[in-house]
């Protein structure tokens, strides 16, 4: 029949409109700002560098490796190797980022720089409102605006970051076992070189020519 689907859509309507003076599921609108949605766990929007303890500087998981720089498609993070190193979440020295900057103008949320990062130092953010009227220097986050602790991470994005969490503990265990074996190996050494008897210093020494003749 000619107009049946626009019939169809008033009666849908009227139905909501009526039903929401009774029922909360068919009062869609949202009063953004002072009301927001929870966003799902998936969302994303920009990405940050995760910190481990209070120092977002000492806690950087980051080791300037610059993959996320090579891969991320539009070239939007720039950055700059430090040249002395400090303790990663290993305790092991590595060098960190002096400059981190990523141009959230330019970022096309992609998470290619997540997914490539081998020390899960960086991670996709929810946060969206960044609008600023400072086009270039407002959008271009250095990595003091893109520090955020790992208790963050949790908040956002829960299941992953526990996730995260038991990987790197379990990397510790391997790293902490290895580092073990080779001090007991250095020990064993140290201690095999201790017991062996000593060599007279003059015992290989040429004797003086008419010495004991
Ligand atoms: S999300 Fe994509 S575009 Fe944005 S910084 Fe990461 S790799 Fe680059
Ligand atoms: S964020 Fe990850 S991939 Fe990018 S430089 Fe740091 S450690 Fe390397």
């Amino acid at each position: 029949m000619l107009g049946e689907g626009i019939l169809k859509g008033l009666a849908e309507t009227a139905r909501n409109f009526a039903g929401s003076f009774v029922s909360k599921d068919r009062l869609t609108t949202v009063e953004y700002p002072e009301e927001r949605l929870p966003l799902p766990e998936a969302s994303r929007n920009f990405p940050f560098l995760v910190y481990d303890g209070t120092d977002w500087e000492k806690g950087l998981r980051c080791v300037a490796c610059q993959i996320c720089e090579k891969e991320c498609p539009p070239k939007c993070i720039y950055i700059d190797k430090s040249k002395d190193k400090k303790p990663d979440a290993f305790g092991r020295p590595q060098i960190y980022p002096a400059k981190f900057d990523i141009d959230i103008s330019v970022c096309m949320s992609c998470q290619i720089c997540v997914e490539v990062c081998p020390f899960e130092a960086i991670k996709m953010d929810t946060q969206y409102e960044l609008s600023t009227d400072d086009r270039f220097g407002g959008l271009l986050l250095d990595r003091k605006e893109l520090a955020k602790s790992n208790e963050y991470y949790h908040q956002i994005h829960p299941t992953e970051a526990s996730e995260v969490d038991a990987k790197l503990a379990a990397e510790k265990v391997k790293v902490d076992a290895k580092a073990k074996a080779a001090a007991c190996a250095a020990a064993a050494k140290a201690a095999a070189a201790a017991a062996k008897p000593a060599v007279p210093a003059d015992a290989s020494a040429p004797k003086p020519q008419g010495e004991g003749d």
